[in-house]
């Protein structure tokens, strides 16, 4: 593992506020691991693109969901925490509220007849002029899919969801705040982002020029109680950086010039890492876009084989036999 703290001095500390990308991932709480795999690949389309273990918590499955290679921007990632005294959790102030898939604007009707037909309550609304539909997983997270024309983005497609119809990754994530003065002046003074419009008590603001992926929404909710950590809310929001440099650039700006408390580099095997709360509670993870899922298995066999990290290796046998054996579809 490389030396974190005694990074190259490469970027002037001036150019933090460039370095945030946009979204890398964001990880969930989750419920029941067959349930959960069951309703990112099946009904929505994602991949799998890493079953591995909670690296604090083997007992634990840690799924990570995308497009085919688990493209930065379009991860989405679950702790199924059933049967481990894990709590439901409320989602309020503090918390990422709603996480927002980008599928094309044609799509949006796809979508409605598909939730629906699954049995889900879907509700229809236009944001920032986008139509979009809103709905819950099956751990009670609060979902979104942006009909919109500027996603680029190859999607992974399956059996039932072509390419016309198919998520591109994330479109947005809101954030629940109680109150917002200080995370508008975090986001535009420290991430460099952009305010790019207002809706009653949202804002939008968008990183790097902004685009699909790109957009935080920050919900003011004046009088909304603290979310509560536990199954069915989001765990953290991760915010992608190009390499080690930049991510040590932004560790150094938020805890030795700004007083934050920064988590040392983690190494997560896929991505590197730190965490911290800003300013409104919510919990922040910056992460490197290299080196990706296929570090360990090739692109073709991604998310098909329980990948450990090395620490782990020798205790294979008994995380294996302890965790909730899954079903996982081979067409997908
Ligand atoms: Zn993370």
């Amino acid at each position: 593992m490389r030396n974190f703290d005694n990074p190259v001095e490469v970027i002037p500390k001036a150019m933090t506020t460039q370095l945030i990308k946009g979204i890398h991932h964001v990880t969930a709480t989750v419920n029941d691991a067959q349930e959960d795999y069951d309703f990112y690949t099946r009904l929505l389309g994602q991949r799998l693109v890493k079953k591995t273990v909670n690296f604090d918590n083997n007992r634990v499955y840690h799924f990570y969901y995308g497009d085919e290679v688990g493209s930065p921007g379009a991860i989405m990632t679950t702790f199924p925490y059933k049967g481990e005294g894990v709590r439901q959790g409320t989602i309020g102030a503090g918390q990422v509220a709603i996480t927002g898939f980008s599928v094309p604007a044609k799509a949006v009707p796809f979508w409605k007849r598909r939730l629906e037909s699954a049995g889900l309550a879907v509700a229809e609304m236009v944001k920032f002029g986008k139509p979009t539909l809103q709905f819950e997983d099956p751990s009670g997270l609060i979902l979104e899919a942006t009909g919109n024309d500027e996603d680029e983005r190859e999607p992974w497609v399956t059996d039932e969801i072509g390419r016309d119809n198919a998520i591109r990754g994330f479109y947005s994530v809101t954030l629940s705040v109680a109150e917002a003065g200080s995370t508008y002046g975090f986001l535009t003074g420290e991430f460099g982002f952009e305010k790019v419009g207002a809706e009653g008590n949202i804002t939008r603001f968008a990183a790097h020029g902004g685009g699909p992926g790109q957009y935080v929404d920050v919900r003011e909710d004046k009088n909304a109680e603290r979310g509560i950590n536990g199954i069915g809310t989001v765990h953290h929001v991760a915010w992608r950086v190009e390499n080690d440099e930049a991510l040590l650039a932004m560790r150094r700006r938020l805890a030795d010039e700004l007083g934050f408390k920064v988590t040392e580099v983690k190494d997560r095997k896929y991505f590197h890492s730190i965490y911290f709360r800003m300013p409104g509670g919510v919990l922040f993870e910056i992460a490197t876009i290299p080196p990706g899922f296929a570090v360990d298995e090739p692109v073709e066999r991604l998310g098909q084989a329980l990948k450990l990290p090395e620490w782990e290796e020798p205790n294979r046998s008994r995380i294996e036999s302890e965790l909730p054996e899954i079903k996982i579809a081979d067409h997908v």
